[in-house]
């Protein structure tokens, strides 16, 4: 199996990037923030659990979230491999994710990080509130806590994946095709 971590912070533009992803390599796409608004918008017991972390801009607790991907890859598992977006956001989530593909017989091939600036991140997820609807983007004091609990919590996990020599750093500023390019190049030299 194929199996890409797709990281980055809010707005590095981890969906658009795995719309191509999923396509060239036939891969499943998880997206956990998409599963979440899923949920929300169905006013499953997990939305509103999930809302009310969501709308404040924190991360939804691990168990749950864990558990949520987990029945999810469980779904796909004669799959080709999986694109993760939104996932693993933290440590123990990372692990988990290990241990769930251990399961599977198949592991991580690699993190790609689209690396992209704060203040490039706030725009886009200010002009995106005009169109995705998301109360998350369209409230400046909600990006900020975004982007912190990403450099407090989330970036950190790249060191999981440094440490099995499973990093790989993309930069993220560029045309969405140059973009592409260079996941696609990154991909194809594995
Ligand atoms: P973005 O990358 O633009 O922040 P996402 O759609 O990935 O958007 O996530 C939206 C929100 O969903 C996050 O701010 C968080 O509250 C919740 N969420 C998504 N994935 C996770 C996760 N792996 N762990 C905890 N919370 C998550």
């Amino acid at each position: 199996m194929l199996n890409i971590v797709l990281f980055g912070p809010p707005g590095a533009g981890k969906g658009t990037q795995s719309e191509r992803l999923i396509e060239k390599y036939g891969l499943v796409h998880l997206s956990t923030g998409d599963i979440f608004r899923a949920n929300i918008k169905g006013e499953t017991e997990l939305g509103n659990l999930a809302k009310s972390y969501m709308d404040k801009g924190l991360l939804v607790p691990d168990e749950v979230t864990i558990n949520m991907l987990r029945a999810e890859v469980l779904k796909h598992s004669a799959c080709k491999g999986f694109i993760f977006d939104g996932f693993p956001r933290t440590q123990a989530q990372a692990a988990a994710l290990d241990q769930l593909l251990i399961e599977l017989g198949t592991s991580i091939s690699v993190m790609l990080a689209l690396e992209v600036e704060e203040e490039e991140l706030k725009d886009r997820l200010l002009k995106r509130a005009a169109f995705s609807g998301r109360a998350d983007d369209a409230d400046p004091k909600i990006i900020e806590n975004r982007i912190a609990v990403y450099n407090q919590e989330t970036a950190p996990v790249k060191s999981f994946y440094m440490s099995q020599n499973k990093f790989i750093s993309i930069d993220g500023l560029g045309t969405i095709d140059e973009i592409t390019l260079r996941l696609n190049q990154a991909i194809d030299s594995l």
